[in-house]
C-alpha cells in the first residue's frame, strides 16, 4: 500500500507541477489575432500555440516516463533504489537459462527480477520479497 501511495503522491506532484507550469507557459502568450472577427481556437491556427502545445505534451509525457521508471526500480517495502544490478543466465543458451537481471534492496527486503528477452511479449519483473533475515539465523 505505501508503495502505490508513494507513486500517487509522486503523480500527483507532478501534476501539479505541470498544471501551474502549462498556466504559466500558456498565460505569458498574446492572445492570437482574430481572423475575420471570429475567435477561431488557437491550437492548429496559431503557430507559436500549436508547437508550445506539443513541446510542453513531450514535457509531460517525459515526465510520467521517468516517474514510473524510477518506480519501478524501487523496493516495494521501504521505498529505496534497487541497487546492485547482477546479469544472470546466458544470451547463447536462452532455453536452460534466459538472460535477466537481478536487483536487490540495500536493506535486504526482497529481489526484482527483469527479463531482458522479450520475445514473448512484455514480461512484468518479478518482485520476490525475502523473509526476514533475522528470523533465519535465530532457527540455527
Ligand atoms: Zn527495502
Amino acid at each position: 500500500m505505501r508503495y502505490w501511495g508513494y507513486l500517487a503522491l509522486k503523480l500527483g506532484a507532478a501534476g501539479a507541477l505541470l498544471y501551474g507550469a502549462g498556466r504559466v507557459l500558456f498565460g505569458l502568450l498574446p492572445p492570437p489575432p482574430p481572423v475575420r472577427h471570429i475567435d477561431l481556437d488557437p491550437f492548429g491556427t496559431d503557430l507559436r500555440f500549436t508547437v508550445l502545445v506539443m513541446i510542453y505534451t513531450i514535457l509531460s509525457a517525459g515526465v510520467l516516463w521517468a516517474i514510473l521508471l524510477d518506480h519501478r526500480y524501487r523496493c516495494r517495502t521501504c521505498l529505496c533504489r534497487l541497487r546492485m544490478p547482477l546479469l544472470t543466465g546466458s544470451w547463447t543458451h536462452v532455453l536452460i537459462g534466459r538472460p535477466r537481471t537481478e536487483y536487490i534492496c540495500p536493506y535486504g527486503h526482497g529481489t526484482l527480477k527483469v527479463e531482458e528477452l522479450q520475445s514473448t511479449g512484455l514480461t512484468e519483473p518479478d518482485w520476490q520479497p525475502h523473509e526476514d533475515m533475522w528470523k533465519e539465523l535465530a532457527k540455527k
